[in-house]
């Protein structure tokens, strides 16, 4: 995918913070971040969205969600963290590759959104 920002981060042609990396996600943090720690944790799979995975991702996103825990102990989460996948326009997605923010740091984050329900 040429024209994902996300693609060009796995490939090493934009520049990121990186968590962790291994042979199937990245994790980097956020370049704004919305909390003390808030990182990505993307498949290497270009993935546009949650609605689009199918069943060949389960692996990958079920290493994604398991390995969460771990990254964010390792930036600074030691007592719990937000996670968060925007999907499509309603969802308010940015980038279309797929990605869960992890969101944390040592005081809990406050309303689960930024507008009220309803
Ligand atoms: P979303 O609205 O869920 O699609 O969020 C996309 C996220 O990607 C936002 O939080 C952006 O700040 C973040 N982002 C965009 N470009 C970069 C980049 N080059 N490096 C790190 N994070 C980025
Ligand atoms: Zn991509």
């Amino acid at each position: 995918m040429t024209d994902c920002i996300f693609c060009k981060i796995i490939a090493g042609e934009i520049p990121s913070r990186k968590v962790y990396e291994d042979e199937d996600i990245l994790a980097f943090h956020d370049i704004k971040p919305a909390a003390p720690v808030h990182f990505l944790i993307i498949p290497k799979k270009h993935i546009p969205t949650l609605a689009d995975a199918t069943e060949e991702d389960i692996p990958v996103m079920g290493k994604i969600m398991t390995i969460a825990g771990k990254l964010a102990k390792q930036v600074g989460c030691h007592d719990g963290f937000r996670t968060i996948v925007n999907t499509g326009r309603v969802g308010c997605q940015e980038v279309y590759h797929v990605h869960v923010h992890i969101l944390g740091g040592d005081k809990p984050l406050g309303v689960m959104l930024g507008m009220p329900a309803l």
